[in-house]
């Protein structure tokens, strides 16, 4: 692990890494940055989440050197990640009082861009279809480009753009660095590289060290009737600063909506059809915690970022791996611990979620939801924290006469208070307990247990498999090699029974002894 001052970045730069708090490079900025300086094309893969913004953005704002010209052009696929970015350089050149930047997206008037980028322009962030509408005007100049950095290249290509970055890159001159960022490298992607890069150094970063290890998985097995409820459930027990809820349909996400609006919750929901202020106005509340809960569909989100979200919800099983990724990387950014819930409706949607476990290497386990006592609980004891806040506050005096009046009928106030309780909080809570599954859902990894008992206690493999199956409730089938010696045994399980397993098996006897058991050093 380097530290940003080994990656020969300015003075400048490293005050204001400093002042963000950024402790030390993260796996791809580390990789990429000293790339980048050094000019050369880079194809870097690496997960949501993992720092792209930052391994572009530096070494770009490092390589400027002509005050009047556009020399570094950022493509993206949506206008959010355009003002995210743009923001992002904003941020790094606050003591670059020279550079200037400009970021151009559908949407906002073009009027705007042009008449800025009459100015001194270096930088220009933007999104393919109002590059291309700027350079045909005349108005964006590529010709002094050294730089084009595409960000998200896979959704990028998904989304259609691929004719469109072909175009933009006629305007721009032979020689310069073109760097690919992108999550997954598709066929599309190479096909791409092949026309636009020269002999690109490939950065990847290994799955093993994505963000998603500090998240938290769970998924629940839900009829389709009772998922809502469902999520109200897990919202009332969370109660959530920041929740992000995605839908795989503009229609869901307006449903849901609808549903939560309902609910008294502090909601809100981001779709392609909202105009871009909205947009903007609507991610700028949920980031000031102004909402505290965002439905939202994959194509708006991608890229997003906003820290600190506590709780990912896919409501609907996101449609490919990737998606998965990407979704659930909204949370447990930067080492913070998040937790990322999946419904799922039936065995074949569940099977669907084995798929993506296995290849995204993560944990999903099952989740339990809470139920009516427990939520009840919550929502009692926030009423009353709520009541006790606001009596610190004491702003309360006007409503003197309806306490006098009541008081003054003889009412008692224990039962005042209840009654206005039960006006305020619904406890007609529905419980929704689920489908259980039989099985844990498997990552396909397995680890090996050491069971401190053999041939000279009388074991044998059939022994330790009814143990395992009686005690854990696992699947024979998915039982591996048992390997019987004199005084220790050792069985291969999946990782996801390993704990339990343990802890259950040292509770029991086997053949009339104690189990000592321990996981396998590898
Ligand atoms: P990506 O583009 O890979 O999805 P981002 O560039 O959006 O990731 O960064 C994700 C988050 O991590 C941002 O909030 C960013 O501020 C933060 N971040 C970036 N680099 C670092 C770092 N070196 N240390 C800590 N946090 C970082
Ligand atoms: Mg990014």
């Amino acid at each position: 692990m380097s530290t940003f001052e080994e990656l020969n970045l300015s003075k400048d730069s490293l005050k204001i890494i400093k002042e963000l708090n950024f402790k030390e490079p993260t796996k791809i900025q580390e990789e990429a940055i000293p790339l980048m300086l050094s000019g050369i094309d880079i194809m870097g893969l690496s997960q949501t989440g993992s720092g792209k913004t930052l391994a572009f953005a530096l070494p770009i704002i490092e390589s400027i050197n002509n005050a009047n010209k556009i020399e570094a052009l950022v493509i993206c696929p949506t206008r959010e990640l355009a003002l995210q970015i743009n923001e992002v350089f904003h941020t790094l050149i606050k003591y670059r009082k020279d550079l200037l930047i400009e970021a151009v997206y559908g949407g906002s008037p073009i009027e705007n861009n042009i008449r800025a980028l009459r100015k001194k322009v270096n930088i220009v962030v933007g999104t393919p279809g109002r590059i291309i509408d700027l350079l045909k005007r005349k108005a964006l100049h590529l010709e002094s480009v050294k730089t084009i950095v595409l960000d998200e290249a896979d959704e990028m290509l998904k989304m259609g753009f691929k004719e469109d970055v072909e175009e933009i890159f006629k305007y721009t001159p032979e020689y310069k660095q073109v760097v690919m960022f992108s999550a997954t490298m598709p066929k599309e992607i190479k096909d791409i590289s092949k026309n636009i890069q020269k002999n690109p150094t490939i950065i990847k970063i290994n799955k093993e060290e994505m963000t998603v290890k500090t998240i938290k998985q769970y998924y629940f097995n839900i009829n389709g009737s009772e998922k809502k409820q469902a999520l109200l459930n897990l919202l009332y027990i969370h109660q959530p600063k920041s929740a992000l809820i995605f839908a795989n349909t503009k229609r869901m996400v307006d449903d849901l909506y609808e549903f939560l609006n309902d609910k008294d919750l502090k909601v809100s929901k981001l779709h392609g059809d909202m105009a871009q202020t909205e947009r903007t106005r609507v991610l700028n509340n949920f980031k000031d915690e102004k909402i505290n809960i965002l439905i939202a569909s994959d194509v708006v989100s991608r890229g997003i970022d906003v820290n600190d979200i506590e709780i990912v919800f896919n409501y609907d099983l996101p449609q490919t791996r990737e998606y998965y990724v990407h979704r659930i990387g909204r949370t447990g950014r930067a080492g913070k611990e998040g937790i990322a819930y999946t419904f799922v409706s039936g065995k074949k949607q569940l099977n669907e979620l084995v798929q993506i476990a296995k290849e995204t290497n993560s944990n999903i386990k099952e989740g339990k939801l809470p139920n009516k006592f427990e939520i009840l609980q919550i929502l009692s004891d926030t009423f009353v924290k709520n009541i006790e806040s606001k009596l610190k506050d004491g702003q309360y005096e006007s409503y003197n006469a309806i306490s006098k009046s009541l008081l003054n009928k003889g009412y008692e106030a224990s039962h005042i208070i209840n009654v206005l309780a039960s006006m305020l909080i619904n406890f007609n809570i529905k419980e929704v307990n689920g489908v259980k599954s039989k099985e844990k859902l498997l990552s396909g990894k397995k680890t090996q247990l050491v069971i401190f008992l053999g041939r000279k206690d009388k074991i044998n493999a059939n022994h330790i498999v009814c143990a395992l199956v009686e005690e854990t409730g696992i699947d024979v089938k998915k039982i591996g090699k048992i390997q019987v010696n004199d005084t220790y045994s050792i069985v291969s399980i999946p990782v996801e029974y390993c704990k339990d397993a343990i802890s259950s098996l040292s509770k029991i006897k086997i053949k009339n002894k104690k189990v000592k058991i321990e996981e396998k050093k590898k």
